[in-house]
């Protein structure tokens, strides 16, 4: 355990999840949490008055002033009981919370992709109305066109492919929504 300590590169962070699809993991990082040190529970305890703190954070409170962090209720360190519930809990989420955290990153990546990309692609739908009509009124015209038209084809299909993706990437993100 102290090893682990002394490599850790940086300390992780509940605002990590935040402006990530999974912000909502959040609260959950922050739930097994330690107030009195704001890391993962180490050892946790839990007291008389029902609150959970690494066992060292909360002997360090008890030998100071003998009262819960929490609730300022008196505690004594005779009462502590280990937490193996919230162990449990900690030791799974610490292990899953890599893999978790660098998907939502990858996945807020690709919004931020998909919306540039839905941005650029009204712009051109929007111009591709405004010469609709033109078109119509020179139809010789565009048929001289058409090797150039081709090519705009082409493109077009392989964005519909990603747009196809990018729809089904959103609704597993927001949920089925009307667009
Ligand atoms: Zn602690
Ligand atoms: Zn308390």
């Amino acid at each position: 355990m102290s090893t682990m300590g002394a490599n850790q590169p940086d300390i992780s962070d509940p605002t990590e999840w935040l402006n990530t699809p999974l912000s909502t993991f959040a609260p959950l990082d922050a739930a097994v949490r330690c107030q009195v040190c704001k890391d993962f529970y180490t050892t946790p305890m839990l007291t008389s008055c029902s609150h959970t703190f690494c066992s060292i954070c909360i002997r360090r409170c008890l030998a100071a002033d003998g009262k819960c962090p929490a609730c300022r209720a008196s505690e004594q360190e005779i009462k502590l009981r280990r937490n193996w519930a919230m162990d449990e809990v900690v030791t799974a989420f610490k292990s899953a919370r890599p893999a978790a955290l660098s998907f939502a990153r990858e996945a807020r990546d690709g919004l931020e992709k998909i919306e540039q990309h839905s941005r650029k692609r009204k712009l051109e739908q929007l111009s591709q109305e405004e010469n609709s009509d033109q078109r119509r009124k020179t139809r010789s015209q565009s048929r001289r066109e058409t090797s150039t038209q081709d090519s705009s084809q082409v493109t077009e299909v392989d964005d519909d492919v990603q747009e196809g993706e990018c729809c089904l990437l959103l609704l597993c993100i927001y949920g089925p929504s009307d667009r």
